[in-house]
């Protein structure tokens, strides 16, 4: 398992990396770009050189990126879907020179056209996009809450997307522990159900990153607002049980919770000292 945070690459992706090793990360995760605009700063050969030194100097895990927000694959509204996919296909290009492992992305929002018409929506803008792009970074669509018209909220919805999906290149699933619990999962008291019908209908081997965030909203609210972790109401035990979990041992887990940079290096500790010592081990150890 490997242990990290969201980081900023204001500074540069070299320095987001050292940011996060310096406060106990073996892995991270940040935003391929502004997270609410859609321009890319250029990456130059240089920022990959010193990135992939970096990431080689630290010994870091999988690295996960998240696409911007206001990516919508599945809107209803060709400019804003094609915008969507034009820029993961940027985005795919990017982080591949970079190295990137995986592009978490919020699967799309179909703003009253209904799930079933977001889901072929979703899966037709991404079989373009993988179409069109020839990089080793990997999609990972992420488990959301379901607030609003979120589609991706349910096993099955992912599933559907990803069956739809015309393309040879592999497609992931990126765990919240936050929002598959406002989702109405009992992340909290069945870790081992819920993982084993994750199992059933997408496939564990799909399972490629876990965000940990504890909840501020109750189990089953469709809210995402995430907590620090034990003082939301997902509790502590919850935490415990998914960085023990034998099946969740290979994954890179990036914590998303508020509070900064000083509180990362709080909680990535307390991630690592909820470890049970004898049996498992985190890299550092
Ligand atoms: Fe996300
Ligand atoms: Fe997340
Ligand atoms: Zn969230």
């Amino acid at each position: 398992m490997y242990i990290g945070c969201h980081m900023s690459i204001g500074k540069g992706f070299a320095k987001a990396c050292e940011g996060a090793f310096k406060i106990g990360g073996e892995t991270m995760q940040f935003f391929t770009r502004n997270p609410r605009g859609s321009k890319a700063k250029e990456i130059k050969e240089i920022d990959v050189k010193q990135y992939k030194e970096a990431i080689a100097r630290n010994t870091f895990g999988p690295v996960v990126a998240h696409a911007p927000y206001i990516l919508n694959l599945a809107s209803p509204k060709d400019e804003m879907w094609e915008l969507a996919q034009r820029i993961m296909i940027e985005d795919l290009e990017r982080m591949g020179r970079l190295g990137v492992q995986y592009i978490a992305l919020h699967p799309g929002s179909h703003v009253g056209k209904g799930v079933e018409y977001g889901i072929k929506r979703i899966a037709s803008g991404l079989s373009k996009v993988l179409q069109e792009s020839s990089s080793d970074t990997i999609i990972l669509l992420e488990t959301m809450a379901g607030s609003g018209t979120e589609v991706g909220s349910t096993f099955e919805e992912i599933k559907e997307i990803i069956d739809l999906v015309e393309s040879d290149k592999e497609l992931g699933v990126c765990f919240d522990t936050c929002h598959t619990f406002a989702s109405g999962y009992d992340v909290d008291s069945d870790l081992d159900r819920v993982l084993k019908e994750f199992d059933e209908i997408i496939g564990l081997q799909k399972l490629k990153a876990l965000h940990v965030n504890d909840s501020k909203n109750e189990k089953g609210s469709k809210k995402d607002r995430h907590a620090n972790l034990g003082e939301g109401v997902m509790g502590v035990e919850t935490f415990k049980k998914f960085v023990n979990h034998p099946k969740l041992q290979n994954l890179p887990l990036v914590l998303e919770t508020p509070g900064g940079i000083d509180n990362y290096q709080r909680e990535i500790a307390l991630l690592r000292e909820m470890r049970e010592k004898k049996t498992l081990k985190t890299k550092r150890e």
